[in-house]
This record gives structure tokens, C-alpha cells and sequence, in this order.
């Protein structure tokens, strides 16, 4: 009995860890984002960070099929 115990506070413990590590992950953080240059999407218009943005034809898109819908104009 007592080894189930244990094994429910390992998962509880590691389920711990795995929220707090979620919680400082900078992607997700705003602030972060802030110190860094937004650039608009020239498909859709929506605003991302620069290093996540596909860069093409010195245009800013937020993904690839995007990118390709833009071109396939
Ligand atoms: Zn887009």
C-alpha cells in the first residue's frame, strides 16, 4: 500500500514540475515577447514575433501556407 503512495506523490511531484517549467517557458510569456520586433503578417495582418515570422521577398508571414497563399496571388 505504502508503495502505491509513493508512486502517487512521484506523479504528483513530476506533474508539479512539469506546470512550473510550463509556466516560465518564455514562448507563451508576453513580457519576453515585448523586447522583441513584431512584424506583421502580409496575408492575414496578424502580428508575431520577428525570430517565429517565415521571411520572404522581405515580407513577414506567420507560417508557411501562408506565405505560399501570398505568392500564389
Ligand atoms: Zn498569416
Amino acid at each position: 500500500m505504502s508503495r502505491l503512495l509513493f508512486l502517487f506523490v512521484v506523479i504528483a511531484v513530476v506533474y508539479w514540475l512539469l506546470k512550473s517549467y510550463r509556466k516560465q517557458s518564455p514562448k507563451q510569456d508576453v513580457p519576453t515577447a515585448a523586447s522583441e520586433d513584431m512584424v506583421r503578417c502580409a496575408q492575414c495582418g496578424v502580428h508575431l514575433p520577428k525570430s517565429e515570422a517565415t521571411l520572404s521577398d522581405g515580407k513577414h508571414f506567420c507560417g508557411e501556407a501562408h506565405r505560399r497563399e501570398y505568392e500564389s496571388k
